[in-house]
C-alpha cells in the first residue's frame, strides 16, 4: 500500500470544497465555467438565498444529480477584489435594505443581524459553532415554555457531526448538552480571553475554548487562521468557515448555478404546486421555472417573500415567532495591554447556565462568550454606557486595555413578535418588511440575571472598570416547523403546509433558539433535509 503525505486534516467524505479552492487566490475557482440554466429550463430546484441553509442544501442535492439554480440577491464576492481589512469599508456585506421596526423592545436591524451576497450571513458571522442541547428541541414538554420541535436532537446529531467535519470546528471536549468532542483541537487563546477565563474560574464558572468554525491548521487549500481578528468583517484569508468556502465550491463543481444580483420578488404557484420564482436581475424582471422551490432567505426575508407571494396562510402563522437572543456585553479594563482585536472574537465560552434552574426564577438560560469589538464597535460600547465628548476620547485611547464578554440569552418565541408587510416599497417595488418585537417578563429576568453573572466574573478578575451595552444578536423563526398548520408554517420536512413542492430551509424554520449561536444547526437541518428528500421520506 502506498502512503501519501497528507497536508492538514483529513477531508470529509462527500464534500471537496476545501480542496477545490485555489491556494493563491481567495475567489471560488470555476465560477467562469459555472453551469448556466435558461429561465425556461425547468430545473429540479430553485433556491432563494446562497447562505447557510441554501448553500448546504444545494451542495448535498447537486451531489445526487439535482439540477439547481440559486438566486442570490447580493453580489458574487471575490475576496481579493472586494474585501478590505477595514471596519468601515466592509458595510457592503450587511443586509442594509430598508426595514420598519416596532414593538416595545424594537430590534435594530442591519450589520448585526443579516448578510447579503453569496455566502449569506456567515460571511460576517463571528465563527462560534456550538450545537443546540437536546433540551432545546422540547422546551415546552420540559419547562412549559416555547415549543417542542417536530424532531429531536438525536435525529440531527449525525448531521451536526458531518457539518462539524466540513467546517471544520475546533474546540475542547464539550461537557454541556450532549457531551462531544470536535474534529480539530482548540486554538491558542489571546491574553484578552485569558482574563475572561481567569475571572470565570475565580467566580466558579467553567469556560472552555471554542467551539469555532475555524480550522486549527491548514484544511485542504484553506490556510491557517492568522489571528487578525476580522472575522465579523469577512475573513479575507478564507480560514473562517462560511458556505462560500465550505459548500458552494463543491456545489458549483457539481453543476449548481449561483445566480448573483438576482433578487426574488415572488414565488409563483398553481394549486398545491410551486412553479418557479420571479426575480429582478439588473433592472429586468425574469422568471425561473422549477419543479420545486426552496426559500432560504433567513428570518426576515423568507416570511417577507412568502407573504408577498400570497402563499396560503389560513392559520396566520407566517411571519410569527421571530426570535433574537439577548446579547448584553460587558467590557472590563485591566492594567496590562490586552489588545482584544488580536485573535478571532470567538475564543472561549460557557454553557453552564444554559438549562432551566428554578432557583433563578425564570425558564431556560444563557451562554457566555468572548467577543472582540473593533474600534468603531468599541465607540458604540462607550456611548451606550453614557460617555461622550472628552470621556469618549479617553475611552477610545484606552482601547488596548479592555477585554469583553457577551451573553446569549434564550428569549422566548412569542406570536406577536412577527414580520408583516409595510406600506413602503423597496427599489424592486416589493413591500418592505415590518418587524415588531417585544420582550416578556421571562426574557427580562434572564437578561438581568446574565448581566449580573458577567459583573461577577469581572469583579472576580479584579477589573478596574466595566462598560455595559444592551443589544440583541441573531435572528431565527418566522416560518417555524411544527406538527400542524395551526401551529406552524412548515412540517418536519420543511414543506410549507398546503404545498407539495415548496420548502423553507434556513434559520426561519426554528421553533426555539436555545442559547447557542444558530449557524451550525441551520446547516445540520439542511443536511438532514437533503437526506430525507433523496431517500424519499
Ligand atoms: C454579525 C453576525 C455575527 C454572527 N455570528 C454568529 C456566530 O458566531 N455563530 C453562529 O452560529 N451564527 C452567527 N450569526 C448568525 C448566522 O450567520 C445566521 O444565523 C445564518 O447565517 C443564517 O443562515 P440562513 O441560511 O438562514 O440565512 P443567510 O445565511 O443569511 O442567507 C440568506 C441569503 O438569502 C439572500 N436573500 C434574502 N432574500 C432574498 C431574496 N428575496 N432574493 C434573493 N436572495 C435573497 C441573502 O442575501 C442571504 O445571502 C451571526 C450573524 C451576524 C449577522
Ligand atoms: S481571526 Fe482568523 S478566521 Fe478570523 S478573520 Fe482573521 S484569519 Fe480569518
Amino acid at each position: 500500500m502506498s502512503r501519501q503525505p497528507v497536508k492538514g486534516s483529513l477531508p470529509p467524505r462527500d464534500n471537496r470544497s476545501a480542496f477545490l479552492l485555489d491556494v493563491h487566490k481567495r475567489g471560488i475557482p470555476g465560477v467562469e465555467r459555472m453551469r448556466r440554466y435558461a429561465d425556461d429550463d425547468e430545473v429540479d430546484l430553485v433556491i432563494v438565498g446562497a447562505g447557510a441553509g441554501g448553500g448546504t442544501l444545494a451542495q448535498r442535492l447537486a451531489r445526487r444529480g439535482w439540477r439547481i439554480v440559486i438566486l442570490e440577491s447580493g453580489p458574487f464576492w471575490d475576496p481579493d477584489r472586494d474585501w478590505v481589512s477595514d471596519e468601515a469599508g466592509q458595510h457592503k456585506i450587511y443586509w442594509t435594505a430598508p426595514r420598519v421596526i416596532g414593538g416595545s423592545d424594537p430590534v435594530e436591524l442591519g450589520k448585526n443581524n443579516s448578510g447579503h451576497g453569496v455566502g449569506g450571513s456567515m460571511i460576517h458571522f463571528a465563527g462560534y459553532a456550538p450545537r443546540f442541547h437536546p433540551s432545546d428541541f422540547e422546551t415546552f414538554s420540559r419547562d412549559g415554555v416555547g415549543a417542542d420541535w417536530p424532531l429531536t436532537y438525536w435525529e440531527l446529531k449525525p448531521h451536526y457531526e458531518k457539518v462539524e467535519r466540513e467546517l471544520p470546528v475546533a474546540g475542547q471536549d464539550w461537557p454541556w448538552g450532549d457531551p462531544h468532542s470536535y474534529p480539530h483541537a482548540a486554538h491558542p487563546i489571546s491574553g484578552a480571553a485569558e482574563q475572561g477565563r481567569r475571572g470565570a474560574l475565580a467566580a466558579g464558572i467553567d469556560m472552555k475554548i471554542g467551539p469555532v468554525a475555524i480550522p486549527n491548521g491548514t484544511f485542504g487549500n484553506r490556510p491557517h487562521c492568522i489571528y487578525r481578528g476580522f472575522c465579523l468583517q469577512a475573513c479575507k484569508v478564507n480560514a473562517k468557515a462560511s458556505p462560500f468556502v465550505t459548500h458552494l465550491p463543491d456545489a458549483i463543481e457539481h453543476g449548481v448555478e449561483v445566480r448573483a444580483d438576482a433578487h426574488a420578488v415572488a414565488v409563483e404557484a398553481t394549486g398545491r404546486r410551486a412553479t418557479g420564482v420571479r426575480f429582478m436581475h439588473h433592472g429586468y424582471e425574469r422568471f425561473q421555472k422549477a419543479k420545486a422551490v426552496c426559500v432560504s432567505g433567513y428570518s426576515i426575508e423568507t416570511p417577507r417573500l412568502l407573504l408577498n407571494s400570497g402563499i396560503r396562510n389560513h392559520d396566520d402563522q407566517l411571519g410569527r415567532y421571530v426570535m433574537v437572543q439577548g446579547a448584553t456585553q460587558m467590557a472590563a479594563r485591566f492594567p496590562d495591554q490586552l489588545r482584544q482585536y488580536k485573535g478571532p472574537p470567538p475564543e472561549i465560552s460557557s454553557e453552564q447556565f444554559y438549562e432551566t434552574d428554578e432557583a433563578r426564577g425564570f425558564a431556560r438560560g444563557f451562554s457566555i462568550q468572548t467577543v472582540g469589538p473593533l474600534p468603531i464597535d468599541w465607540a458604540q460600547h462607550v456611548l451606550a454606557d453614557g460617555h461622550w465628548g472628552h470621556a469618549l476620547r479617553e475611552y477610545m485611547r484606552d482601547y488596548n486595555h479592555w477585554t469583553t464578554l457577551g451573553l446569549l440569552c434564550e428569549l422566548l418565541p412569542r406570536a406577536e413578535n412577527r414580520v408583516t408587510l409595510a406600506d413602503e416599497t423597496d427599489e424592486h417595488g416589493m413591500p418592505v418588511a415590518h418587524f415588531d418585537y417585544s420582550q416578556c417578563d421571562n426574557d427580562r429576568a434572564n437578561i438581568a440575571y446574565g448581566t449580573q453573572v458577567l459583573k461577577n466574573i469581572w469583579e472576580a478578575a479584579d477589573a478596574q472598570d466595566v462598560l455595559k451595552i444592551d443589544r440583541y444578536a441573531h435572528l431565527v423563526g418566522g416560518c417555524r416547523m411544527g406538527t400542524a398548520p395551526e401551529n406552524s408554517v412548515v412540517d418536519s420536512d420543511h414543506r410549507v403546509w398546503g404545498y407539495d413542492n415548496l420548502l423553507v430551509c434556513d434559520g426561519s424554520v426554528m421553533p426555539t433558539q436555545g442559547s447557542a449561536n444558530p449557524a451550525l444547526t441551520i446547516m445540520a437541518l439542511a443536511s438532514r433535509l437533503a437526506e430525507r428528500i433523496t431517500s424519499g421520506r
